[in-house]
């Protein structure tokens, strides 16, 4: 029958529903002899009966299996003629379309279960193991789903706004794979292969599902809870541990970076997805995986090349600068993962040719190194390990240099986490005219009932604090406290004294008193850090700084400051006092950087901030 269309006999004995004449509809249909008849009559078996419900008894399973019998022959041979569709006739082809458009609801649920209860829906001279696994069969079947999708304009936007065409990829997706060789006890195998000419079908699946706005939708309509998306999440995050034992075969890196792709997407898109992804330390899989890929993948050409794409990849997934608890835990994430330590491996694997990931990988590095300066979120996980010599980078001295750099920018920040843990138990008394300083356990402190934001040495400068200052101040400071207790993005304390910490050992640092007239005052700019210097300091004029206060700090404060300002510009503190202002990145998406005055004293080995006022521009 090869190249000629079956005859108007042979397809009325087919209508007839005669299993015999179906089976061998099966065996002799291609898409050259295909027919719009041929169309017709096998959408018609697959629509005239719904698809069971499974989850019931095994006696319904056996009359399901009855009623899925003609379905599934016509199954078989609608996939045949999907597979290699270019050789359709164009009446064969619009028909196929239309059907598909019309009743594709239904072909899907129906191949949906026979996946599911084991029943062939491909035919079987399209599968090359005997008996076919349920691996050949999945990746078959979301193959031929992408040639579906490729088939024609209308089809695609029938199949991406079809809840059953989502449904049967969650399927495809889900699924679990037979244990392979050797018992790995720990991992789930998914449906996944990894070859070296071609991409899984599988992951080419979810790319255009996720990149569609309509499939994507109906996706995530259907998870509605965290919960709910967990076992999504999960054969993502098995996908990923899968690979460790499969990352031996050439094409890995290809599908690795597949999978980064998807997981961007499901990140970037949805905040549920986000949850349990991370809660699934999907950072910290994709990185063990890229570890392992690099102890194991022979050194060709373009592989460190390829490597590094996929760490800045998981870099950018990292760098969620929606809430400063979240930024934390995924910087933990990938220090999990040694993260650090494998980026430095790819990179001194990359060919002289590579110069563009290298640049890539320096700004990167240096924005590591910019987030150092927010030492609670980056500065307190120590980098453990011990690092290859970097000589390594040698023949690439920007690299080096950026490399320099943020060794140095960590040492600084684990020096002021450092400082925050051993903080000698001293507190300055915050009446502006009283120099004491008290040790703690000595004396008690006094401190402002009402705010609880100021403490005095005692009574006598709380009275006079009261009186010059803080009666006007309470209430607002009060309402500030309250209000950053209930948010999660707002400036907190324990980054704001990590920031303070942080100026403390960059001023420690600086040798001679402030080079500036008692007129200006400076200013470490910790935001312009780039040109290869970690941060840029220059001085500014009081007026100036003056002006932007008066702008954009609360009323309330403003007398507060005034006044330091004028006591600062009299040289009315000791010649050992400094009075600096410190400038930080947003870390989070109000973009907004944070300016920070703060009064240094002389503590024992260096200086200590006493006096802090931040404000946002
Ligand atoms: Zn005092
Ligand atoms: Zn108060």
């Amino acid at each position: 029958m090869g190249q000629r269309s079956m005859s108007s006999q042979f397809l009325q004995k087919a209508r007839l529903g005669e299993l015999d004449t179906l089976r061998e509809i099966v065996q002799v249909v291609t898409p050259r002899n295909a027919s719009v008849d041929l169309i017709d009559l096998l959408f018609n078996f697959i629509t005239i009966n719904g698809v069971p419900v499974l989850e019931r008894s095994r006696h319904d399973l056996v009359s399901a299996a009855v009623a899925a019998a003609r379905p599934t022959l016509c199954l078989r041979a609608l996939w045949k003629i999907v597979n290699s569709s270019d050789r359709l006739k164009p009446d064969v082809k619009s028909a196929l379309v239309q059907r598909i458009q019309d009743a594709g609801g239904d072909l899907f649920d129906w191949t949906r279960f026979c996946l599911q209860t084991g029943m062939l829906c491909i035919s079987e001279d399209m599968l090359t193991q005997r008996p076919p696994s349920r691996l050949e069969q999945y990746l078959l079947q979301a193959d031929l789903l992408t040639q579906l999708l490729q088939l024609d304009s209308g089809c695609f936007n029938a199949l991406t706004s079809s809840c059953e065409f989502v449904q049967l990829f969650v399927e495809l997706w889900t699924a679990k794979s037979e244990p392979q060789h050797g018992n790995h006890s720990s991992i789930t195998y998914r449906m996944a292969f990894v070859g070296p000419s071609t991409i899984c079908p599988i992951l080419e699946l979810a790319s255009t599902v996720l990149s569609e706005e309509g499939s994507r939708d109906l996706l995530f309509s259907r998870f509605d809870s965290v919960k709910s998306c967990e076992a999504f999440c999960q054969a993502a995050v098995d996908r990923i541990r899968d690979d460790r034992e499969n990352n031996t075969v050439p094409g890995w890196i290809q599908y690795f970076l597949a999978l980064v792709a998807i997981l961007t997407n499901l990140v970037r898109r949805s905040h549920l997805f986000r949850s349990q992804l991370t809660h699934l330390s999907y950072l910290t899989e994709l990185c063990v995986a890229t570890s392992r890929a690099m102890d194991v993948t022979p050194e060709t050409k373009g592989t460190a090349r390829d490597l590094c794409s996929g760490m800045m990849g998981i870099f950018a997934l990292a760098m969620d600068r929606g809430s400063r608890q979240r930024l934390h835990r995924n910087w933990e994430h990938l220090h999990n993962g040694q993260f650090l330590q494998i980026l430095f491996r790819a990179a001194a694997a990359l060919e002289p040719e590579d110069r563009q990931v290298r640049e890539h990988i320096i700004s990167t590095v240096d924005s590591i190194g910019r987030a150092t300066s927010s030492p609670k979120l980056f500065g307190g996980s120590t980098f453990g390990s011990p690092w290859p010599s970097l000589e390594a980078f040698k023949r690439y001295p920007t690299l080096l240099n950026a490399w320099k750099r943020l060794l140095f920018l960590q040492d600084r920040a684990r020096e002021a986490c450092r400082r925050l843990e051993t903080r000698p138990s001293v507190f300055a008394c915050d009446y502006q005219h009283c120099y004491r300083s008290v040790l703690k356990g000595h004396e008690m402190p006094k401190q402002c009932a009402g705010c609880s934001s100021v403490v005095y040495c005692s009574q006598k400068c709380q009275e006079h604090d009261w009186k010059d200052f803080h009666r006007n101040e309470c209430l607002h400071a009060n309402d500030l406290h309250s209000r950053l207790a209930h948010s999660k993005t707002i400036y907190d304390h324990d980054t704001r004294a990590s920031h303070i910490a942080l100026l403390e050992v960059i001023v420690s640092g600086m040798r001679s008193r402030d080079s500036a007239p008692s007129d200006h005052i400076l200013t470490i700019d910790l935001d312009a850090a780039g040109d290869g210097s970690p941060e840029k300091v220059l001085v500014e004029s009081l007026s100036d700084i003056r002006e932007t206060c008066a702008r954009h700090l609360p009323a309330y404060l403003q007398p507060r400051v005034v006044s330091l300002f004028e006591e600062y510009h009299g040289r009315n503190f000791p010649p050992n006092w400094r009075l600096i202002k410190g400038v930080f990145s947003p870390f989070t998406d109000n973009h907004k950087t944070i300016q920070l005055i703060l009064l240094l004293k002389p503590v024992e080995d260096g200086h200590m901030g006493v006096y802090c006022i931040a404000q946002y521009q």
